[in-house]
């Protein structure tokens, strides 16, 4: 058993275990408790934890992983660069801004 992946988003975590499983990496995630997170509470003990069952499987499995996260960073970095609309006062603002230029709404979470 050996750890490949931790985060506390427990949606991303699931992911990456389809990923894995789909691979024909046997895993499984630990720590599966979410009440923390529903929360809100950041509590490092309580992260979902992605986990192989054979220690020789966690080279390829965190390859698996690498290439996922990898490539779904650069999705984020695309979203980034495409202007969004505010909300509150109907501006369009630049993609990298957090916040609307404008009116300081803070960018609603897609
Ligand atoms: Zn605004």
């Amino acid at each position: 058993m050996k750890e490949v992946f931790v985060h506390p988003d427990f949606t991303r975590v699931g992911h990456c275990q389809a990923i894995l499983e789909e691979a024909g990496i046997a895993c499984f995630i630990r720590n599966e408790s979410t009440q923390n997170l529903l929360a809100g509470l950041p509590d490092s003990s309580a992260l979902p934890v992605l986990c192989v069952t054979e220690d020789g499987d966690a080279p390829r499995a965190m390859e698996l992983l690498h290439d996922f996260n990898t490539s779904e960073q650069q999705t984020a970095d695309a979203e980034n660069s495409v202007e969004w609309k505010c909300p509150q006062c109907g501006e369009t603002v630049p993609g990298n801004f957090g916040s609307c230029w404008k009116c300081e709404t803070p960018r609603p979470v897609l």
